[in-house]
């Protein structure tokens, strides 16, 4: 078997489209653009780049936005101070706070700080919680991306037996919920993996499903998957590459070769789980700008 492509970078661009429509239908119905206040802690090259994606986006679909910087010495206090203003300013949608943060900050304390209902990343607890107990929240954007994914291409997760490897607040956790859930959309048999797991492959080659982010280039290969799986690899990790003008190449977590021969579906990287959490980033933003998960 050679794996079919799942292309979030098509499926992303259908989803902005749809956003970019509904913020025209939006505007036209007589309401300001929607707005997401970025905040941006200390100069890491990475965060820089996805920040502006997520501002490229914005513009795309019509979303108003402004990146505030702050330096990567910033007290907590003065980190919060900021965040309570965004709070309080009504003219603000959504708040995003890019992560990683300098490690004198708690990103737990940080992202509690932000208004649930301005939270368009998903991350503050009140979000998470409500999304475990089924109760309308905003969803995390990385896992909301993979299950628009298996919309897109009709791939099911009823039944299933799904393999999340990597239990982050992030990644890992909030899509294993999401898969777990036997209400709403997930339906599947889910388990979760992580560093203390032992013999991951004993885990890895009963997946139907197998969603990897460990940020751990070349962890899964193609002889730890069972023939049809369909892999979402989420990783995005910098290999050191001198033939790249950058000097690096961007990789997944699983070695695409091997696990493209035995896959039924598999998502590229780059190109595949990425697009699609930007693109779940400008749905929420304009969620909340509608104020359709937290009515006023
Ligand atoms: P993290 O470092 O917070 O968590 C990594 C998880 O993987 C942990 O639970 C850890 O226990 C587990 N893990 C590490 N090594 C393992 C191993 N050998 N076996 C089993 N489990 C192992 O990472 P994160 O923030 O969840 O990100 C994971 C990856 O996904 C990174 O490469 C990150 O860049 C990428 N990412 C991509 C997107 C996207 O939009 N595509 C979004 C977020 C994160």
């Amino acid at each position: 078997m050679s794996a079919k492509i799942i292309d979030g970078k098509k499926v992303a661009g259908i989803t902005r489209d749809e956003v970019r429509q509904d913020v025209e239908d939006w505007l036209d119905a007589g309401n300001r653009p929607p707005f997401l206040q970025v905040l941006l802690v200390g100069n890491d090259p990475a965060s820089n780049v996805y920040v502006g994606a997520k501002t490229r986006a914005c513009k795309e679909v019509g979303i108003e936005t402004d990146t505030h910087r702050l330096p990567d010495t910033v007290s907590a206090k003065e980190l919060k101070k900021t965040i309570h203003r965004f709070n309080d300013d009504d003219s603000i949608d959504g708040i995003l706070v890019q992560l990683p943060l300098p490690s004198h900050l708690s990103s737990h304390d940080v992202i509690e700080a932000i208004d649930h209902k301005k939270d368009v990343d998903g991350f503050h607890p009140m979000n998470v919680g409500r999304l475990t107990v089924g109760q309308p929240s905003f969803r995390s954007c990385t896992p909301a991306g993979i299950f628009e994914l298996f919309k897109y291409y009709s791939i099911p997760t009823k039944g299933k037996h799904a393999v999340v490897v990597g239990a982050s607040n992030i990644v890992g956790r909030p899509i294993s919920i999401m898969l777990s859930k036997e209400d709403s959309e997930g339906k599947a048999t889910t388990t979760i993996c992580h560093k203390y797991t032992k013999d991951l492959t004993a885990h890895t080659i009963s997946a139907d499903i197998l969603i990897v982010a460990a940020g751990q280039p070349n962890l899964v290969k193609g002889e730890m998957v069972k023939e049809g799986v369909v892999v979402v690899d989420v990783g995005i990790n910098r290999v050191a590459d001198e033939t790249k003008e950058k000097g690096y190449t961007l990789v997944g977590d699983c070695h695409f070769e091997s696990v493209q021969e035995k896959a039924s579906w598999i998502t590229p990287v780059p190109g595949g789980v990425g697009p699609m959490t930007v693109a779940m980033l400008m749905k929420n933003t304009l969620l909340a700008a509608k104020r359709s998960i937290y009515p006023e």
